[in-house]
């Protein structure tokens, strides 16, 4: 598979946006190359993997899988058998760890993508393991087991039955035995520690292999979260989920779309579908190219009497009013210190807006905000070689 080269880019801030295009989406490939790093430094003996699912948290994993595949990273973890095949295609050595587990007869799709399931129930171990057997190959196993997050993995009864049966993983190669925190972006959770307990536990009991429990938050628990390997997805593309120290990351993504208009209303003006925001005093309003279907969330409306989302325009923070549309969001400009025109540019995330102020803000989280990007603005990847 062959990507078009990137594009050499002019700093973000200074960003123009092409003359056909309703904004740029800039993805900074070396960010999340040098995120991986520092997280592996900061987890190092253990290893770092890479959480590529749901198109690499909406921003390509056609671009993304590689350039985390040059700065090292080995383990890479995809959702689903369409999604393990898709980054087969994109590295052909690199182990890929399909978390939704195994579906009712997919193994042979599993296995033609050369990739791992996290087997999540007994049912999965006994069809993996029937068809290692039918096919005479021993293959690579990871088991996810439930040290108490209750969304999917083993159950400590379903660990303990597998530890009496044998038979079940003698023709399977258990390369890893992992499990998912429910509340890690809190360090202060005494559920974390009782997980950890439980997982440590669990994994005892099953044959020895990799141990895996920290996602992005996880892993800034401390070294006794890091076990064998980590998996972090949201820190690698610049997300700073976790509640306690900062993660080692920088930003990885910015989205600047421009200003299509510049109207002044009177007092009493209602703005938007429904007229949910009414101007309080006489304002000015801008109408950006960008809306829900471009990924800015519904949930950023403002009405009258509640605050919704914001963005930046000559480097003041100004708040979306009325309610969010597929294509425009209106912004009210008034106390903007330099005026506002039809061209300029606003940042919808960026250095000003990080994603958790942007997730914030929509009453969601940077994790969808990033998921729900669109696909209708250009798309430029900066800094592949590194
Ligand atoms: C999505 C996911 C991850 C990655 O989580 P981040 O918070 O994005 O680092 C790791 N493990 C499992 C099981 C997941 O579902």
């Amino acid at each position: 598979m062959t990507l078009p080269e990137p594009k050499p880019l002019p700093p973000a801030e200074t960003a123009t946006i092409p003359v056909s295009e309703t904004g740029v989406l800039r993805i900074d490939l070396a960010a999340i190359a040098s995120n991986w790093r520092a997280l592996r430094a900061r987890v190092a003996p253990a290893e770092c993997g890479a959480v590529v699912k749901a198109d690499a948290y909406g921003l390509g994993v056609a671009h993304v899988l590689p350039a985390l595949a040059r700065a090292g990273c080995r383990s890479f973890f995809v959702a689903t058998p369409r999604e393990a095949a898709e980054a087969r295609q994109l590295d052909a050595c690199a182990r890929i760890f399909v978390l939704d587990g195994l579906f009712e007869g997919g193994a042979a799709d599993i296995l033609a993508a050369g990739a791992i399931p996290c087997l999540a129930s007994l049912a999965e171990v006994e069809e993996w393991s029937a068809h290692a057997q039918r096919i005479g190959a021993r293959l690579a196993t990871a088991l996810h087991v439930d040290s108490g997050l209750h969304r999917l993995g083993m159950p400590a009864a379903d660990v303990q039955r597998l530890a009496t049966r044998p038979d079940l993983l003698s023709a399977l190669d258990v390369v890893l035995v992992m499990s998912h925190l429910a509340s890690a972006d809190d360090p202060n959770e005494p559920a974390n520690a009782i997980q950890h307990q439980a997982f440590d536990r669990l994994r005892r009991m099953l044959p020895s292999a990799q141990a895996s429990l920290a996602a992005s938050d996880g892993l800034m628990l401390g070294r006794s979260f890091h076990f064998d390997l980590v998996r972090p997805g949201y820190a690698l593309y610049g997300g700073q989920a976790f509640r306690g120290s900062r993660a080692p990351v920088a930003p990885a993504v910015s989205l600047h779309v421009r200003v299509l208009q510049v109207r002044d209303v009177g007092p009493g003006s209602a703005v938007g579908y429904s007229g949910t925001w009414r101007a309080a005093r006489p304002s000015r309003i801008a109408t950006i190219a960008a809306g829900y279907a471009d990924g800015v969330a519904r949930t950023a409306s403002a009405d009258s009497g509640r605050a919704g989302g914001s963005v930046v325009i000559h480097g003041a923070r100004l708040p979306i009013v009325g309610r969010v549309s597929m294509d425009l969001v209106t912004v009210d400009v008034t106390d903007c210190p330099v005026a506002v025109r039809r061209g300029d540019v606003a940042e919808v995330i960026g250095p000003s807006l990080p994603l958790e102020t942007v997730g914030s803000e929509a009453r969601s989280i940077g994790y969808e905000i990033l998921t729900r990007l669109g696909r209708r603005f250009e798309r430029v990847y900066a800094g592949s070689s590194a």
